[in-house]
């Protein structure tokens, strides 16, 4: 094995340098609990007022509306839960799509089993959610809807601004969340303009550590803590601060958005190069992620195989990706998100996520490609036998 081909970013990326250099540095220098009344917390303090600052920047956003929580699960937990709890008079009518992360259905699901009225919209073959689903499923009752920015395991990329204009003409009282885990910091995200009031994101798929995220709550909105204790961050997430983590985030954040047009470009061009190289190769393989998609995920059927050999087979060759998404990879259902979207068992089988970051080369790519090439003939179920 010669060099670690690392194509698993949506499951979790590798840390920056920089970051990993700050957190050791105020995990050493600056241990003091930020509820201290002494130096020492007040300079942790200070360095969690520093990450807020750069967290709600790139969000265009008030320091004020930034939470800091334990990641994306915590955030959307927090985001749903908390609005509903808060709001009892809202409505009981909850909205949210087939295709969300299980830290969002599974909240939905529990929701339902306390009596909240819940819809799941549909989407359409790219993944997207289908409008004139969503107009005839809302209504006056509607209290949220949770849509995710960009899906971990396609990349399909929800209709935002639709989604708005549909609440301000038949919903106006329904608030509106959006799960941004995997578009924070490779998309520009404005909530304010975007008339949004929730938005959840998570450190680590923006090279950042891992355990620490943050919820935007667009000010004058209630929500109810769902952790009850000391009483941090303005009372929304008890709890002593993870100070190293917080400070890690806030620099990948910034970090990250600096060069999120220069990432772009450069991403968009590996997935074009990939998905060339792959309809080249392999003639009968199906790209699940559409040309619109965020370029960061590529999500490839390859039919006649098991997605879970082949991805074993690439590891062998140091080449890292995931079978649908990772967060749900050890469950051996299949996946949600393909189902949704119409795709057939046979091509759900042979489904392998190949999700990129800036730091991924086009000689990367090639050499997966190889790779694939070597592979998927020794492990074709036609092909079996006769080699
Ligand atoms: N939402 C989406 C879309 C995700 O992809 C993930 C993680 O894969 C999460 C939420 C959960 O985030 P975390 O791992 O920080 O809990």
């Amino acid at each position: 094995m010669s060099h670690e081909i690392y194509l698993d970013n949506s499951a979790t990326t590798r840390p920056y340098d920089e970051v990993v250099q700050y957190i050791v540095e105020v995990s050493r220098s600056y241990y003091g609990n930020p509820s201290s009344l002494h130096t020492k917390g007040i300079e942790a303090e200070n360095l969690i007022k520093k990450a807020r600052l750069q967290t709600a920047n790139v969000l265009r956003a008030d320091p004020k509306e930034i939470y800091f929580t334990s990641g994306g699960t915590e955030s959307n937990n927090l985001a749903v839960l908390g609005y509903l709890r808060a709001n009892p008079r809202a409505g009981k009518h909850i909205i949210t799509s087939e295709i969300e992360h299980p830290s969002v259905l599974e909240v939905f699901k529990h929701l339902a089993s306390e009596g909240f009225r819940v819809d799941y919209i549909p989407v359409d073959t790219r993944g997207t959610i289908k409008l004139e689903a969503l107009r005839n499923t809302v209504d006056r009752e509607t209290a949220l809807m949770s849509f995710m920015l960009a899906n971990n395991e396609v990349g399909a990329i929800q209709p935002v601004s639709e989604i708005v204009k549909i609440r301000k003409e038949l919903c106006p009282s329904a608030v509106i969340h959006i799960d941004a885990v995997q578009a924070f910091g490779k998309l520009p995200i404005y909530p304010a303009g975007m008339n949004i009031e929730l938005l959840s994101m998570s450190s680590h798929k923006i090279h950042g550590p891992k355990g620490i995220g943050a919820l935007y709550v667009k000010k004058g909105v209630r929500i109810k803590p769902i952790l009850l204790g000391g009483g941090q961050e303005t009372a929304l997430r008890s709890g002593t601060e993870n100070v190293p983590g917080i400070c890690g985030f806030g620099l990948a954040a910034e970090t990250t958005a600096s060069a999120m047009e220069d990432n772009l470009t450069k991403v968009s061009g590996l997935k074009e190069f990939f998905i060339g190289k792959i309809k080249e190769n392999f003639e009968d393989a199906v790209i699940n992620s559409s040309d619109e998609a965020l370029p960061y995920i590529i999500n490839v059927s390859f039919p006649n195989l098991k997605s879970e050999v082949l991805l074993h087979h690439l590891e062998q060759k140091g080449i890292f990706v995931s079978t649908g998404s990772a967060c749900s990879s050890h469950k051996s259902s299949q996946s949600h998100v393909l189902k949704a979207m119409g795709v057939s068992a046979k091509y759900i089988d042979g489904a392998i996520r190949f999700s990129l970051s800036a730091q991924n080369t086009p000689e990367e790519l090639d050499t997966t490609i190889n790779s694939l090439k070597e592979i998927i003939p020794v492990i074709s179920i036609k092909h079996r036998g006769k080699v």
